[in-house]
């Protein structure tokens, strides 16, 4: 079964909206000049999706959102719903990233929320899962990935509206990364748990991504394994040398 790959960055709370604008533009450029083997994403902080979303219209690069609300509309002073998203051009959302869970408490209930209301408003959603280093040096690796998978998939999930993106949270920003058999074990653990939640034809067809300092010098060997179907990225994503050098990687 193959895949295609999804490249995706995740710009965090980086990029006035010229920054922006020109980090996707410069992207946008590669991609009209030449078509990689992958779906390339950048999600923008929410205050610039709109301008990325108009200054890449027509081209094949995809928006979207870092997180969404639960709910579609009301009294969530500050937050984002995941039709506002939709209404601005994105077609993904990030849920579950683990800054968001330790910043704001978010648990796989509030995750799962969170994923069934991009479903609803017809985005993707990106659905963020990972262990702590403490976890991984406890030996629970799985047991908390596979955790925080069970608890965080909504019943609605398919292949077609769901990305999960493996992210170990030790590796987030750190310049370290598991070995490539450690990241060969996790993404084999969560396509098996997929199975029983989506079956063996849908569990193949998910896209499972590595996110935690993926750049150039290590995208080809992590892109390389069997089970990893991108990259979630979030440092190298600023630079449009760096993120297309990732997406040539596959
Ligand atoms: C991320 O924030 O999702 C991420 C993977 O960050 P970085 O690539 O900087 O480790």
């Amino acid at each position: 079964m193959s895949r295609r790959p999804l490249i995706a960055g995740n710009w965090k709370m980086n990029c006035l909206k010229a920054e922006g604008v020109a980090l996707a533009e410069g992207i946008a450029a590669k991609l009209r000049a030449q078509a990689p083997a992958a779906d390339l994403l950048v999600c923008p902080p929410a205050t610039v999706v709109d301008s990325v979303a108009r200054a890449v219209a027509g081209s094949r690069l995809a928006v979207g959102g870092q997180d969404c609300h639960a709910d579609k509309s009301g009294a969530h002073t500050g937050d984002i719903a995941a039709p506002m998203l939709k209404d601005l051009g994105a077609s993904y959302v990030i849920v579950g990233h683990s800054e968001r869970r330790a910043d704001h408490g978010e648990s796989d209930a509030v995750v799962r929320a969170k994923a069934t209301a991009a479903h609803a408003a017809g985005l993707i959603a990106i659905i963020c899962i990972g262990e702590t280093e403490v976890e991984r040096d406890g030996g629970r690796t799985l047991e908390v990935v596979g955790g925080q998978f069970e608890g965080s998939l909504p019943n609605g999930a398919t292949p077609d509206n769901t990305v999960i993106a493996y992210e170990p949270v030790w590796a987030i920003g750190t310049g370290r990364t598991p070995t490539t058999p450690e990241v060969a074990e996790v993404h084999g653990a969560i396509r098996a748990l997929a199975a029983k939640r989506l079956g063996t034809a849908g569990s193949a067809r998910l896209r499972i991504l590595y996110g935690g300092s993926m750049k150039p010098s290590n995208a080809k060997e992590l892109l390389a394994l069997e089970d990893v179907d991108g990259g979630l990225i979030g440092g190298a994503s600023l630079k449009v040398d760096d993120f297309w050098a990732i997406a040539q990687s596959c």
